[in-house]
């Protein structure tokens, strides 16, 4: 028997599942088709699991350290297995929040595969969804129209064979039993730089290969430095214009690799590897050949308002690549969801969302890289705030790291904030809004901001992008 729907929404990651409760809200009837389990990358292999163990790797971090605030431990010991379970318990507290919202919002689930039909006995058109259900026979949808939210998986590496045993992703490297003694982590973007600070601090030797020749090469150039310094200091090593030569890794109680760079060669062990290096849209097997939609390496293409080439098919999140963040997801599919209902729309602003990186230190930013405005001819203005001037950072026992803002000398539009220090992932929201209501460095400057909180730094780089901060 077929089913008929409104929206048919194929995945039920991050942007599926709230692209199907703003469906619900307006009143569309909706289902959603997910093989593995509500929530996808972010909730069970992503934000959320990679964001838990780091935290237990910061709170190692800082009880082996709190003798400077005169708080003494006889002797600290590590239980991998109990900081496993905690971040298991957070997954599942936030997975049965997430299946509790599906059930409000009267949504159904089809736990299988889903592939988009051509025309058909059921349609004319492309999109009868076709739900092979283990166990069962394949249900059959019919939809008015489909998001595919089907998301990204890793990117592989110059044919290395990722085994999950010594080869890892970052899906096989959420689940370690036990910390290998040393890694070595192929990449040096945001997944890699995490990983690196969080094996760091639960003591695993960690070498960083980059390709380029900085890590988080889509940073501020001073954030991307302050980070090495930071995770040198605590002993990662991080190998620049590394180019792994994939036919000289053998696996043998470990893995031995060798490694090119400026000229000359470097042989590597370590005990596991981690693959790093990007990821690639979930687009094989949904049935696009079925369809007229059109890719462009290994993500679909789409308008903006996030129609493919068949306009009743939309695609959302990191299926369609770009900034492959959850709160992207998530807003792609309301903004996609909003056209279908009612013919709104809503185009996101790419250049005002922020970027976070939960490493120790952490870093944020939003909008253009002082490179970045530079090459397009912007005259700019810049104004920087250390964290040692604050004193809540003092208090806090972290005050390493700096803001700093960009704006335009022209029009005084800001154009650029980059932070790296405590707490920045939460502060960086407030220039988030800024940039929404158009606010100017000065109008930054002028908001007070409660003493002592390590918001003062906001205020303070504002205005000493006029020259006037206070402290410095
Ligand atoms: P996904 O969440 O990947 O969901 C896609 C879903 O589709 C999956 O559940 C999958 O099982 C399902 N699916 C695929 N094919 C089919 C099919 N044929 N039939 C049925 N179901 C199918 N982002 C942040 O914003 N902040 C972070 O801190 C952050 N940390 C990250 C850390 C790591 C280690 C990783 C890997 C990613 C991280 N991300 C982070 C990125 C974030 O997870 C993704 O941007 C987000 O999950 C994208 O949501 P999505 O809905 O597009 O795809």
């Amino acid at each position: 028997m077929a089913h008929e729907y409104d929206l048919v929404i194929l995945g039920g990651g991050t942007g599926g599942y709230v692209a199907a409760i703003r469906a619900s809200q307006l009143g569309l009837k909706t289902a959603i088709v997910e093989k593995e389990q509500l929530g996808g990358t972010c909730l069970h292999k992503g934000c959320i699991p990679s964001k838990a163990l780091l935290r237990s790797a910061e709170v190692y971090r800082q009880t082996i350290n709190a003798k400077s605030f005169g708080v003494e431990t006889p002797e600290v010991m590590l239980n991998f297995g109990q900081v496993q379970d905690r971040k298991k318990s957070i997954v599942e507290q936030l997975h049965n929040g997430v299946k509790a919202l599906i059930k409000k919002g009267k949504i159904d689930v089809y736990h299988g595969i889903g592939r988009i039909l051509g025309p058909s006995i059921f349609s004319p058109m492309p999109g009868t969804i076709s739900v092979e259900m283990s166990g069962q026979e394949n249900e059959m949808l019919l939809p008015k129209n489909v998001i595919i939210a089907t998301g990204s998986k890793p990117r592989d590496l110059n044919g290395i064979n990722v085994d999950g045993q010594t080869i890892l992703s970052s899906d096989h490297a959420l689940e370690l039993e036990a910390l290998p003694s040393s890694i070595i982590i192929v990449g040096g973007g945001v997944i890699g730089i995490e990983w690196a600070s969080m094996l760091a601090d639960f003591g695993v030797k960690v070498t960083v290969l980059e390709y380029g020749d900085r890590i988080l090469p889509s940073e501020d150039l001073e954030v991307s430095n302050e980070m090495e310094k930071h995770l040198v200091k605590r002993g990662v090593e991080i190998i620049k214009n590394a180019e792994l030569l994939s036919e000289s890794i053998e696996l043998k109680d470990g893995i031995r690799a060798t490694v090119h760079t400026k000229g000359e060669n470097r042989s590597l062990f370590a005990e596991k590897l981690l693959v790093a290096v990007g990821r690639v849209g979930n687009i094989d097997g949904i049935g696009l050949d079925n369809t007229e939609i059109e890719c462009d390496s290994n993500f679909i293409k789409v308008n903006d308002v996030y129609q493919t080439k068949e306009k009743h098919i939309y695609a959302i999140g990191d299926v369609i690549g770009g900034m492959q963040l959850a709160h992207i997801a998530s807003h792609e599919g309301i903004a996609a969801v909003e056209h279908i209902a009612n013919g709104e729309k809503k185009q996101l602003d790419y250049t005002n969302v922020a970027r976070c990186i939960y490493s120790y230190p952490e870093a944020a930013s939003i909008g253009l890289t002082e490179e970045q405005a530079k090459n397009k001819g912007i005259n700019i203005k810049v104004g920087k705030f250390p964290f040692k001037g604050i004193g809540k950072a003092l208090v806090y026992g972290d005050a390493e790291g700096f803001v700093k803002i960009i704006a335009d000398q022209d029009t005084n539009d800001l154009i650029g904030v980059h932070m790296i220090g405590p707490h920045v992932t939460d502060l960086i929201s407030e220039t988030a809004l800024g940039m929404l209501l158009d606010a100017t460095p000065w109008e930054i400057g002028e908001t007070i901001h409660p003493h002592p909180s390590l918001s003062e730094i906001i205020g303070e780089a504002a205005l000493a992008v006029e020259g006037r901060a206070i402290h410095f």
